[in-house]
């Protein structure tokens, strides 16, 4: 199976720095070699729409409201993504989840809406350093994946990504070693194997964190690890098509 390769770029981007990335992307990003996905700010939706149309590129939203259209000012809600051709969406990344207070029920309440609008919801998890030194990672996996794996029916299974992003590690330059990110993963792997069958077999389950090209061949072979989410380097057209191992150079 091809990995899935996402690039969240944050808070980061103008309409002319977009045109070029989105432009090199589409150049070095091989579609045969994995599944890619990028994921800029919304009012560059629209942009990454039309140069991506046809490209065998997906693209995303970085977050959407837990709530359906109505009185909620500066959100936006699931249904409008639709219109821009949007089939991935991040929900609780942790830079929202411990930056802006989402609760693991607003983020599964996001989940619950990508799922049922028909696109793919990209469920964020993982610890703080303090909780990674207080062994609370297993607390920590379940109560973020339990909450949202109540809201979301196994038949659509298919359509839930699983992120785990140790908080520590995200844009810090420290990323997770093997041994960390096998432990993650198998734990969450048994946890969607006691939720339901269909949620161990077709969820894929991704590993963020500042995932370098020089890192992430080495990632992509620890058992259970499907892809990748990619913050920093995604900005990098070069960097994130190497991670993709699409095009070793160009
Ligand atoms: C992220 O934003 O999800 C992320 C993993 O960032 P970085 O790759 O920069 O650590």
């Amino acid at each position: 199976m091809k990995p899935l390769i996402i690039g969240n770029w944050k808070m980061h981007g103008s309409l002319a720095k977009n045109a070029a990335l989105l432009q090199a992307i589409v150049a070095h990003c091989d579609a045969q070699k994995a599944d890619w996905v990028v994921c800029p700010p919304f009012p560059y939706l629209s942009q990454a729409q039309s140069m991506l149309e046809d490209t065998g590129i997906a693209w995303g939203a970085q977050t959407v409201s837990a709530f359906s259209q109505g009185a909620f000012t500066g959100q936006v809600d699931a249904s409008m993504l639709l219109d821009f051709g949007v089939s991935f969406v991040i929900v609780g990344h942790s830079e929202r989840r411990h930056g802006l207070g989402e609760s693991n029920i607003y983020v599964a309440d996001s989940a619950k809406l990508v799922i049922e609008h028909g696109m793919n919801a990209i469920l964020c998890v993982g610890e703080t350093l303090v909780q990674k030194e207080a062994g609370q990672l297993e607390t920590v996996l379940q109560e973020q994946l339990l909450s949202a794996l109540k809201q979301i029916a196994p038949e659509n299974a298919k359509n839930l990504v699983i992120a785990y992003e140790p908080v520590w590690a995200i844009g810090t330059g420290k990323t997770a070693s093997q041994e960390d990110i096998l432990k993650a993963h198998t734990l969450i792997k048994n946890i969607l194997k006691e939720k339901d069958a269909n949620f161990y077999n077709s969820v894929r389950i991704l590993y963020g964190g500042s995932v370098k090209p020089d890192n992430a061949s080495q990632i992509l072979t620890i058992l259970y690890v499907d892809g990748l989410l990619i913050g920093g380097a995604s900005l990098d057209p070069q960097a994130f098509s190497e991670i993709g191992q699409c095009k070793p150079s160009f």
